[in-house]
């Protein structure tokens, strides 16, 4: 009998079943059990494969899409290089507008795996003409048989969590999972898991993670939208300056805000102690479970999942520069020896 070749037929076979790993190291000061949810095993590393996936196998299924049609969006990125990956396996055009705060290496990628790339200013309001929205909306107007992603006000970013990353997370801890801690951007990933998670257990404490400049943590608190709570920051992918159809507010228990220097020193640590290489948001992430702690949320037998949205690599120009890190001043409240401590 002749052997079966074990291949896969393509990379998108691969998206999803992403592990949970113990952190050990990082988390030892602190009370309970603590496991990333590394999203950077997704073939495009990152947990947007799985919204890319899904959401454009769903328009499929409608039969919105057909062969040869467009897939258009906004993205800071990592949306962009899932769905550029999708539509060349699928046989689709992919035109992507991006913020101006994307880093280089984003960009040049999402080229590399065939986009068509504009990028938008990112300090303009979202109803301005020049906003990654504005453009978006105005190519989809303008292209003949596209569709237009919206991942922001799109339900089935947050069905695609729903039916993968909740389901995963529920089975990887055997029910026993305490807490979830996750990013909110468009808010797809918490708000999906979350409301998997909770039908399984109501108890399951939902923690989100914003960041200082975004408007959710406090609209979360007051159902207010405050303009006062936005000004411009340096994370990618974390918080909002609008308040996203996306997000299910009613699923999450409590948001913490993190910093960017914080969240940049907490991504470096992972790496450095865990030998995770990855992004910015897992930094704020692990800041925010730092935080969390300090206000007492977790006992000795809290069994913790923390979602690491995406892989290091994307960052080089950024949070594992040393020269951006000196230029942004995150090396200022560190002395030199500690630097020395960090750095080999
Ligand atoms: N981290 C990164 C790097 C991201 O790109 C995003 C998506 N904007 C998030 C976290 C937040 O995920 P979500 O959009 O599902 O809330």
């Amino acid at each position: 009998m002749k052997e079966t070749i074990k291949a896969y037929n393509n990379v998108l076979e691969l998206i999803g079943n992403t592990p949970i790993i113990r952190l050990n190291r990082i988390a030892e000061h602190l009370s309970g059990n603590f496991f990333a949810k590394v999203e950077a095993f997704n073939p495009g590393h990152s947990t947007k494969d799985r919204i890319a996936l899904y959401i454009i196998e769903e328009a499929e299924r409608r039969g919105i899409l057909k062969p040869g049609d467009t897939i258009i969006e906004t993205t800071s990125g990592n949306t962009g290089f899932s769905l550029a990956m999708v539509s060349i396996i699928k046989g689709y055009d992919c035109i992507l507008a991006v913020s101006s705060k994307s880093s280089k290496d984003k960009i040049d990628m999402l080229r590399s795996m065939g986009a068509k790339v504009y990028v938008c200013p990112a300090h303009v309001s979202a109803d301005d003409e020049r906003s990654y929205y504005s453009v978006a909306k105005r190519l989809h107007e303008e292209t003949k048989g596209s569709v237009y992603i919206n991942q922001y006000f799109n339900d089935l970013n947050v069905d695609a969590h729903y039916n993968t990353t909740g389901p995963e997370i529920w089975e990887q801890t055997g029910g026993q999972i305490t807490h979830l801690v996750a990013c909110s951007g468009t808010g797809g990933t918490i708000s999906g898991t979350a409301r998997f998670l909770k039908e399984k257990n109501p108890a399951i404490r939902i923690l989100g993670v914003d960041a200082f400049g975004s408007v959710l943590k406090k609209y979360h608190e007051t159902k207010e939208f405050d303009t006062a709570e936005i000004y411009p920051y340096r994370i990618e992918g974390l918080g909002k300056n609008l308040i996203p159809t996306a997000t299910d507010f009613d699923v999450i228990d409590k948001f913490m805000k993190v910093s960017d220097e914080e969240s940049a020193h907490t991504a470096r640590e992972i790496a450095k102690k865990e030998g995770l290489f990855v992004g910015y948001t897992s930094g704020a992430a692990f800041q925010a479970v730092k935080q969390f702690a300090e206000e007492g949320e977790f006992t000795a037998e809290s069994n913790v999942v923390i979602v690491f949205p995406d892989h290091g690599s994307r960052y080089m120009s950024k949070v594992f520069s040393d020269e951006w890190m000196s230029e942004q001043g995150f090396f200022d409240s560190v002395n030199a020896e500690e630097v020395q401590k960090i750095e080999f």
